[in-house]
Protein backbone atom coordinates (compact mmCIF):
# COMPACT_ATOMS: atom_id res chain seq x y z
CA UNK A 1 0.00 0.00 0.00
CA UNK A 2 1.55 3.39 -1.07
CA UNK A 3 1.15 5.83 1.43
CA UNK A 4 1.45 9.75 0.57
CA UNK A 5 1.26 13.13 2.07
CA UNK A 6 -1.85 15.10 2.16
CA UNK A 7 -0.76 17.12 -0.21
CA UNK A 8 0.60 14.78 -2.87
CA UNK A 9 -2.98 12.68 -2.44
CA UNK A 10 -5.06 16.29 -3.26
CA UNK A 11 -2.60 16.31 -6.08
CA UNK A 12 -2.86 12.90 -7.66
CA UNK A 13 -6.64 12.65 -6.22
CA UNK A 14 -7.65 15.85 -8.14
CA UNK A 15 -9.51 17.01 -4.63
CA UNK A 16 -8.19 20.15 -1.94
CA UNK A 17 -6.47 18.95 1.15
CA UNK A 18 -9.53 19.95 2.88
CA UNK A 19 -11.61 17.67 1.11
CA UNK A 20 -8.81 15.21 1.80
CA UNK A 21 -8.82 15.34 5.27
CA UNK A 22 -12.63 15.35 5.38
CA UNK A 23 -12.16 12.25 3.80
CA UNK A 24 -9.71 10.94 6.32
CA UNK A 25 -12.00 12.35 8.72
CA UNK A 26 -15.07 10.26 8.05
CA UNK A 27 -13.29 6.81 6.62
CA UNK A 28 -13.39 7.08 3.60
CA UNK A 29 -9.40 7.53 3.05
CA UNK A 30 -7.24 5.80 5.33
CA UNK A 31 -4.16 7.59 6.78
CA UNK A 32 -1.99 7.16 9.42
CA UNK A 33 0.11 9.64 11.72
CA UNK A 34 3.41 8.86 10.89
CA UNK A 35 6.72 10.64 12.62
CA UNK A 36 8.42 13.24 10.41
CA UNK A 37 11.33 15.51 10.86
CA UNK A 38 8.99 17.98 11.69
CA UNK A 39 6.69 16.47 14.24
CA UNK A 40 4.31 14.36 12.79
CA UNK A 41 2.05 13.97 10.04
CA UNK A 42 -0.75 12.22 7.96
CA UNK A 43 0.40 9.72 5.31
CA UNK A 44 -2.49 8.89 3.14
CA UNK A 45 -2.94 5.07 1.74
CA UNK A 46 -3.61 5.80 -2.02
CA UNK A 47 -6.80 3.97 -2.91
CA UNK A 48 -7.14 2.26 -5.67
CA UNK A 49 -7.52 3.94 -9.20
CA UNK A 50 -11.04 4.70 -9.94
CA UNK A 51 -11.82 5.91 -6.11
CA UNK A 52 -13.72 8.93 -5.52
CA UNK A 53 -14.57 10.53 -2.37
CA UNK A 54 -18.73 10.17 -1.82
CA UNK A 55 -19.71 13.94 -1.73
CA UNK A 56 -17.73 14.23 -5.31
CA UNK A 57 -19.33 10.87 -6.88
CA UNK A 58 -22.66 12.04 -5.15
CA UNK A 59 -21.77 15.11 -7.12
CA UNK A 60 -21.32 13.47 -10.34
CA UNK A 61 -24.28 11.06 -10.18
CA UNK A 62 -26.69 14.12 -9.47
CA UNK A 63 -25.18 16.27 -12.61
CA UNK A 64 -26.15 13.15 -14.72
CA UNK A 65 -29.13 11.92 -13.26
CA UNK A 66 -31.04 14.84 -12.63
CA UNK A 67 -32.29 18.10 -14.96
CA UNK A 68 -29.69 20.57 -14.98
CA UNK A 69 -31.79 23.62 -13.91
CA UNK A 70 -30.66 24.83 -9.79
CA UNK A 71 -32.28 27.16 -7.54
CA UNK A 72 -29.17 29.94 -7.20
CA UNK A 73 -30.15 30.80 -3.53
CA UNK A 74 -31.54 28.55 -0.27
CA UNK A 75 -34.64 30.46 -0.68
CA UNK A 76 -35.76 29.31 -3.73
CA UNK A 77 -36.57 32.40 -5.25
CA UNK A 78 -36.04 34.40 -8.79
CA UNK A 79 -35.72 32.08 -11.14
CA UNK A 80 -34.16 28.48 -11.67
CA UNK A 81 -30.94 28.77 -13.79
CA UNK A 82 -28.76 26.11 -15.60
CA UNK A 83 -25.83 24.48 -14.21
CA UNK A 84 -22.93 24.72 -16.97
CA UNK A 85 -20.44 23.36 -15.08
CA UNK A 86 -20.53 22.43 -11.47
CA UNK A 87 -16.91 23.14 -11.28
CA UNK A 88 -14.27 20.03 -9.84
CA UNK A 89 -12.36 21.16 -6.59
CA UNK A 90 -15.09 23.23 -4.88
CA UNK A 91 -18.74 23.59 -5.75
CA UNK A 92 -18.59 26.95 -7.79
CA UNK A 93 -21.59 26.44 -10.05
CA UNK A 94 -21.27 28.50 -13.29
CA UNK A 95 -24.76 29.30 -14.46
CA UNK A 96 -25.61 29.65 -18.25
CA UNK A 97 -26.28 33.04 -18.53
CA UNK A 98 -23.14 33.87 -16.57
CA UNK A 99 -24.26 33.98 -13.21
CA UNK A 100 -22.04 32.70 -10.37
CA UNK A 101 -23.21 31.36 -7.60
CA UNK A 102 -21.36 29.86 -4.35
CA UNK A 103 -23.91 26.68 -4.21
CA UNK A 104 -26.72 25.07 -5.77
CA UNK A 105 -29.86 24.28 -4.57
CA UNK A 106 -32.65 21.16 -5.55
CA UNK A 107 -35.06 22.54 -8.30
CA UNK A 108 -37.10 19.43 -8.99
CA UNK A 109 -40.19 20.47 -9.27
CA UNK A 110 -39.75 23.85 -10.44
CA UNK A 111 -42.52 24.78 -13.68
CA UNK A 112 -41.13 25.99 -17.04
CA UNK A 113 -42.12 29.62 -15.98
CA UNK A 114 -39.46 29.60 -13.36
CA UNK A 115 -37.09 29.18 -15.59
CA UNK A 116 -34.24 31.64 -16.05
CA UNK A 117 -35.95 33.09 -20.11
CA UNK A 118 -31.61 33.53 -20.38
CA UNK A 119 -30.74 30.22 -19.56
CA UNK A 120 -32.99 29.17 -21.81
CA UNK A 121 -32.46 30.82 -24.84
CA UNK A 122 -28.72 29.90 -24.58
CA UNK A 123 -29.87 26.71 -23.76
CA UNK A 124 -31.97 25.79 -26.73
CA UNK A 125 -29.23 27.44 -29.20
CA UNK A 126 -26.83 25.00 -28.00
CA UNK A 127 -29.16 22.57 -28.08
CA UNK A 128 -28.10 21.32 -24.72
CA UNK A 129 -30.04 18.10 -22.92
CA UNK A 130 -33.58 19.28 -20.91
CA UNK A 131 -33.07 22.87 -22.38
ZN1 LIG B 1 -29.85 32.05 -15.78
Amino acid sequence: MERVTIQEASRRLNLSQADIRESIRNGELKAIREPSPTGRRWMVEMPEEGWENGFKSSLRDLAQSMTPWWWSNAQNTGFVHYVQDLGIEEIEPLYLCGLKGDNVWDATDHTPEQRCPECVAIARERDLPHA
